[in-house]
């Protein structure tokens, strides 16, 4: 690189000025039907420096495999898929396309006559925080909702939720959160919809009553808040938090998702050691003031919570834990519960999810917040929230869908009413079986 690109490099890094392209990136995907295509796509997903984004993990046969590749290696990539007799789909020629076409109508849009609960399109970090705040002084009579600071990004920003429930002494709760991986913008659009049922139904709708009466639900709709603002504004595909622990590469950022206190940092595999993987899991334990800050809220209301779900998409999956191949204590309850969760789902748009065990359904992980809010207390692989029905709800599309993170904002609001509608089974299922202690 030449002493003026580095300069004008620098310039665009200090003031973000510019936006991280995709143009000529192709998308691909493999259709394995043999271990040893599997295998192959494995040690390319794990060969950091080649920069091939695996949007899933290679995890087994007849599975869809879908990764995007810069232009610089595509010809080196196909040649090498080539040789092995791998065939493969170009699933979409140029990924930009797809980016500039979100981006050409989000800046059409105009905030100020669009409303969130229009659930027509994505919203920014402080749209969502400002419309939480105008729920909790005109949505909710009888002091039935709240704000909650969980604490401050590591950009500094404010992260708030809204808790949902009639004043009432010793109440169970319900935990979601959305939006640990920036890029993963269906789910804090999922969040702000729970948001709205559960504030607007309440006199309307018998069931939303004795749910707001019966249980406080607390629900943050972005967890990582500097994340999600760099995909308004910078690289729309970035995953991890903002963090800068001055590598000397000059990455930055962890995967929230791998930084919690379960098994962190173990060589069960599922996470990275290297600062510029996507899977980065931080520099310690909770390095993450976002994670760390979750920790500190929830922990003093662990015994209240009866169940959590953490958001994510894509793949339409219902997760229970463990993130590794141990297997759960309450395994039958969980899957008695993912039933019920999916079986509503499916019921209101005829979408299908599948639930399981996040390892065997996909792939290991550690330091994941299911993993640390299902661990009891003082848990071998780490001291966790101990909450029996923790779920990591993976959205649409299915693992076939080229939208991935890009889903067109005509599914937010059918989204959202499925997984309402799986949300309040889950609750009936846990009440069927009898609460957790
Ligand atoms: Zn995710």
């Amino acid at each position: 690189m030449d002493g003026l690109l580095v300069i004008l490099s620098l310039f665009l890094a200090v003031t973000g000025a510019t936006r991280v392209s995709y143009e000529g990136y192709r998308v691909l995907e493999v259709f394995p039907t043999e271990d040893a295509t599997v295998h192959f796509l494995h040690d390319l997903y794990e060969e950091e420096y080649l920069n091939i984004d695996f949007w899933s993990e290679p995890r087994g046969v007849f599975s869809p495999i879908i990764f995007h590749v810069n232009p610089i290696r595509y010809d080196w990539v196909t040649a090498q898929l080539d040789a092995e007799g791998i065939k493969y789909t170009i699933i979409v020629e140029n990924l930009q396309s797809m980016i500039d076409a979100e981006t050409e109508r989000l800046s059409s849009r105009d905030p100020t006559t669009q409303a969130i609960e229009d659930f027509a399109d994505y919203h920014r970090f402080d749209e969502m925080m400002s419309w939480i705040t105008n729920i909790t002084t005109s949505r909710c009579g009888g002091n039935r909702c709240s704000l909650f600071n969980v604490g401050t990004s590591f950009e500094g920003r404010s992260i708030r939720g809204i808790k949902i429930g009639t004043p009432g002494t010793d109440k169970r709760a319900v935990w979601v959160d959305c939006g640990i991986h920036a890029r993963e913008w269906i789910a804090p659009a999922t969040c702000t919809y729970f948001i709205w049922r559960l504030s607007q139904d309440y006199d309307s709708d018998a069931e939303t009553r004795r749910l707001v009466d019966t249980y406080d639900w607390y629900i943050q709709p972005v967890v990582n808040p500097d994340g999600y603002e760099y995909t308004w504004d910078v690289d729309r595909l970035w995953r991890k938090t903002r963090s800068n622990y001055n590598d000397i590469l000059g990455c930055i950022g962890t995967d929230g998702n791998r930084n919690y206190d379960s098994f962190w940092g173990s060589d069960l595999g599922g996470a990275s050691n290297d600062p510029c993987s996507n899977t980065y899991h931080g520099p310690s334990v909770f390095s993450e003031p976002e994670c760390a800050a979750q920790r500190d809220f929830m922990t003093p209301l662990r015994d209240s919570f009866i169940a959590l779900w953490t958001m994510h998409s894509r793949g339409q999956w219902m997760l229970h834990p463990w993130g590794n191949y141990d297997i759960p204590e309450n395994e039958a309850e969980l899957d008695q519960v993912g039933q019920a969760i999916v079986d509503a789902i499916f019921e209101v748009h005829g979408v299908t999810y599948i639930h399981g065990q996040s390892a065997v359904l996909l792939y290991p992980t550690q330091g994941s917040s299911n993993d640390w809010a299902y661990a009891p207390r003082g848990h071998e692989g780490g001291d966790g929230l101990g909450i029996e029905y923790a779920y990591t709800p993976e959205l649409r599309p299915d693992p076939n869908g080229e939208d991935a993170w890009l889903l067109p904002p005509e599914q937010i609001r059918p989204v959202g009413e499925e997984c309402w509608a799986g949300l309040k089974a889950m609750v009936r299922e846990i009440e069927s079986i009898g609460l957790p202690p």
